[in-house]
């Protein structure tokens, strides 16, 4: 029997504003635990919370990008639960009037097709605090840091339109590409800056009714999101196939041991008694701040992409590479303006820069070379001073923080030797020591002549430790040796 996988994404998407958003305390990362929350993050009594304006402002810029309806009306509703990184008891989330309605998210495949996964609905929310275990659960210790809570997200739910790893983990990277291109999340999600929970079931191939689907909650990154699905539905269809059947559950998946398990039976949304916040006023949007938004919205990454194929002639390919990242975007337009040669930085700025930093597991906010010491290596590759090859040795010099390409050329004496005199004499040597090689040139005819021009071509540059400037010197040989004939 074959199968069909359907799956649906609910993504939690952190916003980029400084404040939390129900008070003025810090979201910015990484602070001593417990630093950041204030006495409204926690609900204290005769505390009231005050909703953070940035905050609406970018879930409309997001609904906005996805041309989804804009809820002009929208309301807070507690839903409540007991978890120990959540002291206030209850979240603070928008269920029945969401700030985003329907929408639409294209993505392209491998295969050059492109696909429209809706969006149901993406509505504002606060972050709880965060547990941390240290040692076994006999003789560890749990901290809780509660720096997180009340950091504003929204979470972004699809509707199970997905029918490969490929394509959810195609639809991930799409929603992080617009949301880092209009500027509402910072992208980065080795802190958490987005999660994404995967929604999979399986059903026999073409039948009209969905299966049962579990839920896989947290995964923050690519790859192990593309695992773990792969392996949920093997899972899946190992049980059905083996007699017996999926139970509707949230589960766990470990990225670093491989493993998933199961974590809890599903919830219903009535378990949580959610009900309309008392402490928050419904939010109006009017006409003139959507419009406002509208008006001021960042370039979304698919008009960059036909962007760069118009403006600087990319492929592509190279235009979504390129486009889909907007740091990567701007990087690239900043090495393309500098050298002149947008040609030169498409490729080093996707090929050797960005190998390095994955390699390297850096983002491009911390490349150590920067767009314009890229742009200085280029155009030395461009008026010929260094060949492909010590171009590369000059980025490694670049990275390692030993100056310009200039400096580094200089230093290293990596000039190529362009000089038409230093030029003849190098070949003039190369031809007396090598008497054999110029008779049987000259007693070849002229098409094998061509080939033998390859074998001194060889010398030279050898004689040269790579720094003659291949082309004159191919130039200055074909001259020498038809002088011979
Ligand atoms: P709930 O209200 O129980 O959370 P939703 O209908 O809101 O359920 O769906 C939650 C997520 O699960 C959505 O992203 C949706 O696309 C996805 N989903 C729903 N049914 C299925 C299914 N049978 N297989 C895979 N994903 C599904
Ligand atoms: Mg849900």
């Amino acid at each position: 029997m074959s199968w069909d996988t359907v799956i649906g994404l609910e993504v939690h998407v952190q916003l980029a504003t400084k404040t939390k958003i129900f008070s003025g305390a810090s979201t910015a990362f990484g602070a001593e635990p417990n630093t950041q929350a204030c006495a409204i993050d926690l609900a204290m009594p005769g505390t009231l919370p005050v909703l953070n304006k940035q905050a609406v402002h970018y879930a409309v810029m997001f609904g906005l990008a996805i041309d989804a309806e804009i809820g002009k009306e929208s309301a807070f509703e507690r839903k409540n639960y007991f978890y120990p990184d959540l002291p206030k008891g209850y979240q603070t989330t928008q269920l029945e009037k969401p700030i985003v309605g329907r929408g639409n998210v294209e993505i392209q495949l491998a295969d050059g097709s492109t696909k429209t996964i809706r969006i149901h609905h993406a509505h504002l929310e606060e972050d709880a605090g965060k547990s941390l275990h240290e040692g076994d659960f006999r003789h560890g210790v749990s901290g809780i840091d509660l720096n997180r809570a009340g950091t504003p997200l929204i979470e972004i739910v699809s509707e199970p339109d997905m029918s490969s790893a490929e394509e959810a983990v195609a639809f991930a990277k799409k929603l992080h590409s617009i949301v880092t291109s209009i500027g509402i999340c910072d992208g980065e999600m080795s802190q958490g800056s987005m999660r994404f929970d995967v929604n999979v079931s399986v059903k026999p191939r073409g039948s009209d009714i969905l299966g049962t689907r579990t839920e896989t909650k947290n995964l923050n990154s690519f790859k192990f999101m593309e695992e773990a699905i792969a392996r949920e539905v093997e899972r899946q269809i190992d049980l059905i196939e083996d007699g017996g059947t999926v139970v509707q559950e949230t589960r766990l998946y470990n990225g670093e041991t491989k493993t998933a398990r199961s974590m809890r039976s599903k919830e219903e949304a009535n378990d949580y008694r959610y009900f309309p916040c008392p402490d928050l006023l419904p939010v109006v949007v009017s006409d003139e701040t959507i419009e406002e938004l509208r008006r001021a919205m960042p370039e979304l990454p698919d008009a960059r992409q036909t962007r760069f194929v118009e403006q600087y002639a990319l492929s592509e390919y190279d235009a979504g590479v390129l486009g889909a990242d907007a740091s990567m975007a701007s990087y690239f337009e900043t090495a393309a303006a500098a050298s002149n040669n947008p040609k030169l930085a498409a490729n080093w700025t996707t090929g050797e820069l960005a190998a390095r930093l994955n390699n390297e597991d850096l983002s491009i906010a911390k490349s150590p070379v920067s767009a314009e010491q890229l742009a200085g290596l280029i155009v030395r590759i461009a008026d010929n001073s260094i060949s492909g090859k010590m171009a590369k040795e000059v980025f490694d010099g670049i990275w390692s923080g030993e100056g310009s390409a200039d400096e580094i050329i200089e230093k290293r004496g990596l000039k190529q030797v362009s000089d038409s005199g230093a030029l003849e004499q190098m070949v003039a040597e190369v031809l007396t020591a090598n008497p054999a090689m110029v008779d049987d040139y000259i007693n070849s005819d002229e098409a094998k002549r061509k080939k033998k021009l390859g074998g001194f071509m060889g010398q030279i540059m050898k004689a040269s430790k790579g720094q003659a400037n291949p082309q004159q010197v191919n130039q200055i040989l074909a001259k020498k040796l038809n002088e011979l004939l």
